[in-house]
């Protein structure tokens, strides 16, 4: 027990659901770690799009280290001041007026769902329970969210999923026009589908959806899970759409690393979730609400925001001078500092390559599906440190061609 853990431990020791990369970091600062052999990387994953400063920023370490010595957990018998006074910084920059708290995506979304089927059921009976969803989209592993989610395989071989959820197809409104009724009680989209490809929605769409939702009496619910947080630009996606949800939900880059998520909704929605309806033992810690009220008040300024457009410009540039030298990608698309490079035909399917080459480089990036390369780094990510990585990028991409 007292040897230092190495990467052979984790098929002794953990459930074998994941198949991490060799190196094991063990510090970060800013958007480079370092692993167990000292070797350095550049970090353009972010965690899955959750460090969004970086590692170790001194705002959040700060944030996190005096709550740590004043008060740690409650549970919800209590209420405590981080996490009001993280609901009313939210409540205040966003279309919400009301904010339930949880530690996670999925949760955030299973609440969504809860919420939408409650307020339906109270609001028109039974029958008002459908669920429209879409291919391809992600909403987290709960049962529930991996039944609404767009990715069969993620739900099947499990038993009976949960009925009244259909799927339609994103970007196309056709398709959740021949799919809602007065049965539908939510359309649950993601502004830019994550882990389905990075695929920004039409601004016609989701407007679409906003009408469809309204002619019907369904609620909107917009998954800013991946795309919330500053990570496009703005503080949510949806501020740039001009289209505003029912409800919200927000994770990863919320807490910049502290596990926390966050419901949004409005007045008229949210007495459905009434006392004893919905719960969760952590949802509203202290520690946590004192981490992403400090990420948001830090994110949400202009300089920032601007500072993520900027960076999303110099990304697109380097990675179009990569494509100029080697033609691997077919198109670079996303918003802010989530960005997807899709490989070209000749190269279908093999982004997933190119992270153990990048690593190699001293580079950590990211897929999205098999034939998408992802990379989701710091908001505030160093200049320098976005051209040495592309440069540590290109030297992989290179090795990938010289591979073929
Ligand atoms: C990551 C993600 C989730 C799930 O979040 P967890 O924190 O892993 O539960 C849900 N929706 C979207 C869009 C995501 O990207």
């Amino acid at each position: 027990m007292s040897q230092t853990p190495t990467r052979a431990d984790f098929d002794h020791y953990m459930v074998p659901n994941y198949a991490p990369q060799k190196a094991v970091p063990v510090r970060g600062e800013g958007s480079r770690l370092w692993d167990q052999q000292g070797r350095e990387y550049i970090d353009f994953a972010g965690g899955i799009a959750v460090n969004g400063l970086g590692h170790c920023h001194p705002v959040l370490v700060e944030a996190l280290t005096a709550q740590a010595n004043k008060l740690w957990h409650l549970s919800n018998v209590y209420t405590n001041e981080p996490a009001l006074a993280l609901a009313r910084s939210l409540v205040e920059r966003t279309f919400a007026d009301k904010v339930y708290l949880c530690s996670s995506g999925g949760e955030a979304n299973e609440a969504a769902l809860k919420l939408a089927r409650r307020w339906a059921h109270d609001h028109h009976g039974e029958h008002k329970h459908r669920i429209v969803s879409f291919s391809q989209s992600f909403h987290g592993r709960t049962f529930f969210t991996v039944s609404v989610g767009g990715q069969p395989k993620y739900s099947q071989g499990f038993g009976p999923v949960p009925g009244g959820i259909v799927h339609g197809q994103y970007n196309d409104l056709d398709s959740v026009r021949n799919l809602i009724d007065d049965d539908t009680c939510a359309v649950m989209v993601e502004p830019m589908q994550g882990e389905g490809g990075i695929i920004p929605a039409d601004p016609a769409f989701l407007q679409g959806l906003r009408d469809l939702c309204d002619a019907f009496d369904a609620l909107l619910i917009f998954d800013e899970v991946q795309t919330g947080a500053g990570r496009t630009g703005s503080l949510y996606a949806y501020q740039q759409y001009g289209v505003t949800p029912d409800i919200l939900t927000s994770a990863k880059s919320l807490g910049g690393g502290f596990p926390v998520g966050a419901m949004l909704t409005t007045d008229r929605v949210a007495p459905a979730m009434a006392i004893g309806t919905h719960g969760s033992t952590y949802g509203g810690n202290p520690l946590a609400s004192a981490v992403a009220l400090a990420a948001v008040e830090y994110i949400d300024t202009p300089e920032v925001l601007e500072g993520v457009r900027h960076r999303h410009d110099l990304f697109r540039e380097h990675l179009e001078a990569i494509n100029r030298q080697h033609g691997v990608f077919r198109e670079i698309r996303g918003m802010g500092l989530l960005i997807g490079a899709e490989m070209a035909p000749e190269y279908e399917g093999r982004a997933k390559d190119i992270l153990p080459l990048a690593l190699e480089e001293g580079l950590m990036a990211l897929i999205a599906g098999p034939n998408v390369l992802r990379m989701a780094p710091s908001l505030v990510i160093p200049e320098a440190d976005i051209a040495e990585g592309m440069a540590r990028l290109e030297r992989a991409v290179a090795r990938l061609v010289a591979e073929q």
